[in-house]
């Protein structure tokens, strides 16, 4: 049994909102992304949880529009938060503005198994967007709740250095060897054709690598020239977003020789084409 409850927190980075999620069955229920510190919010988790047990607090990752109310939501109810753990060798690529890292929780890695009443959820690590991420699958129905690895509304924002496109790649071939028949994700619509919207997603990207990769010379071009010939229409308040996803293609491209990095411009690197097979979801 899923309720779906949005915040009242639509914007350029959150969609329609954040969704979070109460999962359970008759008499014991998680709470999935409780979403911002809103108290209309909470009021409407509260709801839905409809006065059962409420085991635990789960969190696909740490951003604050999904995190911001778990630490007020376990104190108030005394619940644990189970969230992947931020390991010394990778806390440098945590955003300290957008992450909580004051969270106390309960560890959760990947395979693990959450029991919620009858019901059994697994865990599967999904970086790409953050390095904490993590999708919960609901064990024998299909569907897995995918946090922001796989969105309802748009594609996913990739912001080194907690994001990585390598890490990415990783988690949605991760994701299609579920053959998930529904991804739930906290922004946006339910995902109804798991299979056919990654590799959608797969070969959008694809696509995009190839773009800059042919707009690239031997002399170096600014992010917003390369923004400019990319999305050459865009309205002002958009530019920031489309240059990071555009970094978040050359930061990736640079590992593997496509293009060379000098602050914030571009240039072409000493590898000759893009590998398709790098975004093959198979
Ligand atoms: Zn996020």
């Amino acid at each position: 049994m899923i309720s779906t409850i949005l915040a009242d927190n639509a914007g350029p980075f959150t969609g329609p909102g954040t969704q979070s999620h109460v999962f359970g069955d008759e008499k014991s229920c998680v709470v999935i992304d409780p979403g911002p510190a809103l108290e209309a919010h909470y009021q409407h988790i509260m709801e839905a949880t409809q006065g059962r047990h409420i085991d635990a607090i789960l969190l696909t990752h740490r951003h604050g529009d999904h995190a911001e109310m778990a630490p007020f939501l376990a104190e108030r109810l005394g619940v644990p938060i189970l969230a992947y753990p931020i390991n010394p060798d990778q806390a440098w690529r945590a955003a300290p503005s957008r992450f909580h890292d004051q969270l106390a929780h309960h560890s959760i890695k990947q395979d693990d198994k959450i029991s919620v009443g009858n019901f059994v959820l697994q865990v599967h690590h999904t970086p790409g967007h953050c390095f904490d991420h993590v999708a919960f699958e609901w064990c024998g129905e299909g569907k897995v709740f995918v946090g922001d690895t796989v969105m309802g509304w748009s594609s996913t924002a990739i912001i080194q250095p907690e994001g990585s496109m390598e890490e990415y790649r990783g988690s949605m071939r991760k994701l299609y060897r579920l053959h998930a028949n529904l991804l739930i994700p906290t922004h946006g619509d339910p995902i109804k054709k798991p299979q056919e919207r990654l590799e959608i997603l797969m070969k959008h990207r694809q696509k995009r690598e190839l773009e800059i990769f042919d707009m690239l010379d031997d002399k170096p071009q600014s992010l917003a020239d390369l923004r400019l010939r990319i999305y050459p229409n865009l309205p002002e308040n958009l530019y920031g977003g489309a240059e990071t996803s555009i970094m978040s293609h050359l930061l990736d491209m640079k590992e593997r020789e496509l293009a060379c990095l000098e602050e914030s411009s571009a240039k072409r690197g000493a590898a000759n084409q893009p590998d398709p097979n790098i975004w093959e979801i198979f």
